[in-house]
């Protein structure tokens, strides 16, 4: 950003007004530089087709998902991705990257399910997507909100407005309650 101070001089008043200008747009583009970065899923992907349902996401899959180590390096942090294509169990990037390393050596396998909070991201957007908006994720989730919660995920109509987004964890709390919420905001 400009520094805040005019040093008087010629045109004072359009420096006060450019700056006040970029106040403002900097409040509108959240550049504040210590705002909480606000997430608004996706609802639609055009990498969607990556994602394979041709054979059926099943709760006894995802349940041992839930308690797999990362299969490529080992780790059993429980921070891990689920590739919706390969269906490899990958770990974060919090740990040793595998499910980012995945993506970088196969482009088209962009979209990865988060095993610890049931969040899905595409890598090729850089961005959550949003369950709720988007058909093909639902069998995975599904199968994964079973495994992890016991009970079936409900899909209700979207709300309207900003919050129809649904944040990482709110698809969650929708019917688990037992979630925990120390999860990190983008453990992408
Ligand atoms: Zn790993």
């Amino acid at each position: 950003m400009e520094a805040k101070n005019n040093n008087g001089g010629n045109g004072g008043q359009d420096n006060d007004a450019s700056e006040l200008m970029a106040a403002i747009i900097a409040a509108q583009m959240g550049d504040s530089g210590s705002g909480p970065f606000s997430v608004y899923p996706e609802t639609f992907s055009p990498n969607i087709s990556c994602v394979d349902n041709s054979t059926p996401w099943t709760t006894s899959e995802a349940a041992s998902a839930l308690s797999s180590s990362c299969s490529n390096c080992g780790s059993a942090s429980g921070e891990n991705w689920v590739c919706l294509k390969t269906r490899k169990i990958l770990c974060s990037r919090y740990v040793n990257g595998c499910a980012v390393a995945h993506f970088q050596q196969n482009p088209d396998s962009p979209i990865h399910l988060s095993v610890s909070d049931l969040s899905i991201w595409d890598h090729n957007m850089d961005a959550y997507l949003d369950v709720f908006a988007i058909e093909e994720l639902k069998p995975a989730f599904e199968a994964f909100h079973m495994a992890k919660h016991g009970i079936e995920a409900v899909f209700h109509d979207r709300v309207g407005g900003e919050m129809g987004g649904l944040v990482e964890g709110m698809v969650i709390d929708m019917k688990g309650q037992d979630d925990d919420d120390d999860k990190k905001p983008a453990a992408k």
